[in-house]
């Protein structure tokens, strides 16, 4: 049994299991095994009731101290458990389950783990789960796996399939030479997945999480490295002057470059002129001003008679490039013949913008990563820009370099890594930092509220809009249902547009919408057709209406911070004032705590710094970032040190055999050239 065989194949996975696996992407045994749990679950010691605090999940040791009181309330039944110890008494609370009214005897000494609430007086576990002191005894103090599930699959069920393929599967020889294992303080690769899903102790779980973070981080580095030493010094085919159309550009345009602006675009240029292929990516804050410097680039291409692609993560983003082009070719007349290519299109369309590109007819195309990447054949490909989340492929040079083109290369980014983890990072580019917002912005005001604020924001979220701005509501998810006590985009709306003056347009955007209605949306939001816009994550990244002056967040507590700077980063695009609420559904101190970092600072590198000061090194729960570097496991800044480990080993390795020659090289690199065929690297 190998990565590969399917997960039917398992002893105690039929179809229907097999189905609900396949909902979460998990199809192989491969899949399965790196499906790596979410958490772990603890049974600690049996607490005494006077100990206990409210809101707390916890275990007690106790008697039922009275008869079971069952009532009906419509359709539920609700049975009430009296339970006591020698410090004192709850009450237990269970919905639809009657038959425990039989099984739970006055006087019989159970173990029962729940979440204790406070009403009044009275404390109250509800729904909790009943052990014999001898079977909880048997799992007290292990670390039970939780995973990422999906309706109709249990934990159970999860670790039943995950012991099993643990017991089937057939590791690989160790790849790693002996020698490096013992530098980094690395575990067995089999005892590292083990260990990953069912951990014997805190230990061995963070020693086998450091292998399997190292691995991660290893083989994208080295595939990095082999694709800087294939792009280095590549001969630059698409040799470029400039010309007066991006001068002409720059001096209609209807504000001056910012200084870091100025500086990049010069950087720029002596690549697209000189020597060399550019490899160069564009790090700049949210609202720093990439995109203007990628279209000086691919106007400066179009003006050498070159064709230029710009990549976008999402088609409503595309959307969004395409519109801005097209407003720059008829306000200012510059040489764009520009085609768009997104999912959405039918198949006639999309294959005459294929024939557009082939011919030469256009020669700028801008469309999502997926479809410019794959079937498109070029006349002149003189340079590919990708904008946001996505960077450029490691693989994806030399896949070009295949189809015998060799384009400039030029990424855009609004991560904010430092400077010692971009170095590794993007080992393979040059770096340019737009360290400047354009000198037109106020910064943006901030505040973070608790739910009761709501009927307030409302009333401002009515008084902006009616000054003629525009408003964003994010919401976590789409439609109630997977976790209830979060706000959903549908019925949000919905209850906005009744809490909000009639004349207030309203609507909603989300991930599921089929693409083409997504894009409407934000056509017409852009046009200010709507003025609210209630969504998921979806518009996270790039998306760019000056006129919106308000973001409101609700559940803020789900987001990681980089995340939420991102969203912030949709307003205060523009001249007006803008605001940002973030509402907490939870007033936990931790987490307004991590919230009130946001208030204090508009700074995206100091936001992540922070935010890394709170979760600490090796922080294996804490709320994942988002962003280009979504590692399955790792993260790169609380698993910086890891991550300066991978790098450091990749270094030795190509530093004492470079041509990858000796029988360990060897070995490795079959080993990651396989992976790296299955492994789905993200967004990476
Ligand atoms: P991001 O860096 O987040 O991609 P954009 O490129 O979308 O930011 O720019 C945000 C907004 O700032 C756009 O409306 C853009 O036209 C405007 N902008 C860009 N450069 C300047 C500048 N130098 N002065 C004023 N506004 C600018
Ligand atoms: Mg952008």
């Amino acid at each position: 049994m190998n990565q590969d065989t399917p997960i039917i194949e398992l002893k105690g996975v039929g179809e229907k299991t097999r189905r609900l696996f396949e909902k979460l992407n998990i199809e192989t045994v491969g899949d399965l095994l790196k499906s790596y749990p979410k958490d772990y679950e603890v049974f600690e010691e049996p607490e005494k009731i006077g100990r206990i605090r409210p809101g707390e999940v916890c275990a007690v040791y106790a008697a039922v101290s009275g008869i079971p009181n069952e009532k009906k309330v419509r359709k539920l039944t609700i049975l009430n458990v009296n339970i006591a110890d020698e410090t004192g008494k709850l009450q237990l609370t269970f919905f639809n389950m009657p038959f425990l009214k039989k099984v739970l005897r006055q006087g019989g000494f159970y173990v029962f783990r729940g979440t204790v609430q406070s009403r009044g007086s009275l404390r109250i576990m509800e729904q909790p789960r009943i052990f014999s002191l001898e079977d909880y005894r048997k799992q007290t103090n292990c670390l039970n796996p939780k995973y990422s599930l999906t309706k109709g699959l249990t934990d159970k069920a999860f670790r039943k399939a995950v012991k099993q393929a643990l017991s089937d599967y057939i590791f690989e020889e160790e790849y790693y030479p002996e020698e490096m294992l013992k530098t980094y303080g690395l575990e067995d690769e089999r005892r590292a997945v083990e260990a990953i899903h069912f951990p014997p102790d805190v230990k061995q779980l963070a020693r086998a999480r450091k292998r399997l973070v190292f691995d991660e981080f290893f083989s994208f580095l080295f595939l990095l490295r082999e694709n800087r030493r294939f792009s280095e010094g590549l001969e630059n085919r698409y040799q470029m002057f400039e010309t007066a159309d991006t001068v002409r550009f720059l001096e209609q345009l209807p504000f001056p470059l910012t200084r870091a602006q100025k500086k990049v675009w010069q950087e720029i240029r002596d690549d697209l002129g000189g020597n060399y292929c550019m490899n160069r990516l564009i790090q700049g804050d949210v609202g720093s001003g990439k995109t203007i410097l990628a279209v000086l680039a691919l106007l400066m291409t179009a003006a050498n008679g070159y064709q230029g692609a710009l990549m976008a993560p999402t088609e409503v983003l595309a959307m969004q490039h395409y519109e801005t082009v097209c407003g720059y070719v008829e306000k200012y007349g510059i040489a764009f013949r520009p085609v768009l290519l997104v999912g959405s299109m039918t198949a006639k369309e999309k294959k005459e913008i294929y024939e557009k590109i082939a011919s030469g007819e256009a020669n700028l195309i801008i469309g999502t990563h997926a479809l410019i990447q794959a079937k498109a054949e070029y006349k002149a490909l003189g340079l590919v820009v990708t904008d946001e989340q996505h960077r450029f492929g490691v693989r994806q040079r030399e896949s070009l370099a295949e189809k015998g083109e060799s384009p400039h290369i030029l990424v855009m980014s609004a991560t904010p890594i430092p400077r010692t983890l971009a170095i590794i990072l993007y080992g393979d580019l040059h770096i340019s930092v737009i360290d400047e917002l354009p000198a037109n912005r106020l910064p943006i005001k901030n505040c973070v509220v608790n739910t009761s604020y709501r009927p307030k924001a409302y009333q401002f979220i009515a008084r902006q809009v009616s000054e003629g701005r525009q408003v964003y509501v994010i919401c976590p998810q789409v439609e109630e249902g997977e976790m209830e006590d979060l706000e959903n985009v549908v019925d949000y709306a919905e209850k906005l547009k009744s809490a909000l003056p009639p004349q207030i347009r309203v609507s909603y955007l989300h991930g599921r919408m089929r693409p083409a209605d997504k894009n409407r949306i934000m056509e017409e939001f852009g046009a200010h057709s709507i003025d609210v816009l209630v969504s998921t994550t979806v518009i996270e990244v790039g998306i760019n209406v000056p006129n919106a002056t308000v973001m409101m967040v609700e559940n803020a507590e789900r987001f990681g911070l980089a995340q939420l700077h991102q969203l912030r980063g949709r307003v205060g695009r523009g001249e007006y004032q803008s605001y940002c609420i973030f509402v907490s559904a939870q007033e936990k101190e931790e987490t307004m705590e991590r919230l009130q970092i946001l208030n204090k600072s508009n700074d995206g590198f100091y936001i992540a710094s922070e935010d890394l000061k709170l979760r600490g090194p090796g922080d294996m729960f804490g709320i994942r970032q988002s962003g280009e570097f979504s590692f399955r496991m790792g993260d790169i800044y609380t698993d910086a040190a890891v991550l300066k480990e991978a790098s450091d080993a990749v270094d030795r390795l190509f530093q004492t055999d470079p041509e990858l020659e000796l029988p360990a090289s060897q070995k490795l690199k079959r080993h990651l050239r396989d992976m790296s065929a299955n492994v789905d690297f993200r967004s990476i």
